[in-house]
């Protein structure tokens, strides 16, 4: 049997410290897992768990350092997130059981249209334009869990144009990433190749063409991209 069209190849992430690559098979995002982004969100993180969305596996960015401004925004925002590599497969396991999934850490930009999630809110319609677009999941190379441990606490920051705009610290999670993990898993069958957005610190705001982002994570990684100007 042969294809009707060669299938585009699967976009990977390389690997500090390694030849080899990481395939991507789903990206899984955590919404409202800091309480002081929920906040600044208008949410009430006491009554309300975070919850779970999907990006494309095809929206990551890597190697290329420069992001087209997506069409049909006018409040495109920044959100980093610590970003979780998963090389095994779960399905409804316990939080005691999580770790063992995770291969490698890397640090994201969840980037969102702002203004369109705020119509889908308010419409009560789904996300994906707002946080599925082309390019929307902009990631560091992998940090694998055989050098850098598993992490508990870590300082994360986000720069624009060199000036702080988000700054937390993991431990800050609502959810752990285990407990993200088991919780995920009891929802969708994870699989190597996935990576799950572990959510983002306050601090979220509007990027403009010719910003310089600059996104850190401890003991992981800092990738810095360029936004420009779409077509
Ligand atoms: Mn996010």
């Amino acid at each position: 049997m042969t294809y009707i069209f060669e299938p585009e190849d699967r976009v990977a992430l390389s690997v500090a410290g390694s030849e080899q690559c990481f395939p991507v098979r789903r990206i899984y995002c955590v919404g409202r897992n800091y309480a002081d982004h929920a906040l600044e969100m208008g949410a009430d993180p006491v009554r309300e768990s975070p919850f779970f969305f999907c990006k494309p596996a095809d929206a990551v960015l890597t190697g290329s350092k420069e992001i087209s401004f997506p069409v049909k925004t006018n409040n495109l925002h920044h959100e980093v997130e610590l970003v979780v590599a998963i090389a095994l497969e779960a399905e409804n396991i316990s939080v005691a059981e999580a770790s063992a999934c995770i291969f490698a850490y890397a640090v994201g930009n969840d980037l969102t249209r702002r203004d369109l999630q705020a119509e889908a809110k308010k419409a009560k319609r789904p996300w994906d334009v707002a946080k599925g677009f082309d390019g929307s999941a902009p990631i560091s190379s992998l940090m694998p869990v055989a050098q850098c441990g598993l992490l508990e606490r870590g300082e994360i920051y986000l720069k624009v144009n060199g000036e702080l705009r988000q700054q937390g610290d993991l431990s800050d999670m609502i959810w752990s990433v285990d407990e993200i993990i088991a919780e995920l898993s009891t929802l969708f069958v994870l699989k190597p190749g996935d990576l799950i957005f572990t959510g983002t610190p306050a601090g979220v705001g509007p990027l403009q063409i010719g910003d310089t982002v600059e996104c850190y994570v401890e003991g992981v990684a800092r990738t810095e991209h360029k936004i420009v100007a779409g077509r």
